[in-house]
């Protein structure tokens, strides 16, 4: 694992223009086309202002279509902020990018949500095969109970999303915001994300029933007897996903709506999935703009 330390990122960025040349590269590359004029690689930089024009005169600004370019916020502050989503554990609250960056409450707020929507785009795509754990959980709401008895009353959960996530050994994981706990929602994903053939573990819900029949290797535990493990079966990996999740919800924002929470799982599934990398977790959310 290579930690991309604090030193190196203001070593790397130190100034507006070093990033704005570090965006021009990560989206248009060393030899753009102009679209005018068809050559390859004529751009520079135009002096004081931020953007690129080409032999021909045509400009372009490396910062078009994204949320820097409508924002009074400098870019350098734009790429630290991106900098601390990326290397933070537990996801950075708005107070805290207040506080680090010197803005308005209002101005961080806005920067998290539109970081966190890029991060969320960024997926781990293609299928999953080997060994893969799927479960479900139940986040927001105001009533405390247990949140993985499937067996609790419907009425407990009015208030609460459910999410339905998967994870592959060793590998990546994707959560899905669903309507219900049928069959029929869950195949839908099963179906379109994992490999047949595939070992499956989950614990007894019948929405899981499925899976033997379906071409999958399928094992369940019995958390309702206290079963944590019943040979290669055991959804640890995805449950160990939901309670870092959760508590990290719990401790950096008050609450999460409904409406945002697919982009706060997408954060957190980011991570996730880019634990190993945490250099090129920056330089990927940098080309999703
Ligand atoms: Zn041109």
């Amino acid at each position: 694992m290579s930690d991309f330390t604090i030193i190196e990122f203001f070593d790397r960025f130190p100034t507006d223009d070093v990033c704005l040349d570090h965006l021009w590269l990560v989206r248009f590359g060393a030899s753009y086309k102009c679209p005018k004029c068809s050559k390859e690689g004529k751009f520079h930089r135009v002096k004081k202002r931020p953007v690129y024009e080409c032999q021909c005169s045509h400009q372009v600004s490396p910062m078009m279509g994204t949320p820097f370019a409508k924002s009074r916020t400098s870019l350098r502050k734009w790429f630290y902020a991106m900098y601390l989503f990326t290397t933070s554990r537990h996801g950075v609250p708005a107070k805290e990018l207040q506080r680090q960056l010197g803005v308005t409450y209002k101005t961080a707020w806005r920067m998290g949500h539109e970081i966190r929507k890029y991060m969320s785009d960024v997926d781990g795509d293609g299928q999953y095969g080997g060994h893969v754990e799927m479960d479900e959980t139940y986040i927001g709401g105001k009533k405390k109970h247990k949140d993985s008895s499937y067996k609790l009353n419907r009425s407990h959960f009015k208030d609460k999303t459910i999410v339905y996530g998967m994870v592959e050994r060793n590998g990546s994981l994707q959560t899905y915001v669903v309507e219900d706990r049928k069959r029929k929602t869950i195949q839908k994903h099963v179906d379109k994300k994992v490999v047949k053939g595939s070992i499956i573990s989950t614990d007894e819900a019948p929405c899981y029933q499925f899976l033997g029949k379906a071409g999958y290797q399928h094992g369940s535990v019995c958390h309702e007897d206290y079963e944590w493990k019943n040979g290669i079966y055991h959804t640890n990996t995805i449950e160990g996903f939901w309670s870092r999740l959760k508590s990290s919800i719990r401790g950096t924002h008050i609450h999460v709506s409904k409406k945002y929470l697919p982009n706060y799982l997408g954060e957190f599934e980011y991570r996730y999935n880019m634990r190993k990398s945490p250099k090129w977790m920056f330089e990927r959310l940098l080309g999703a703009f």
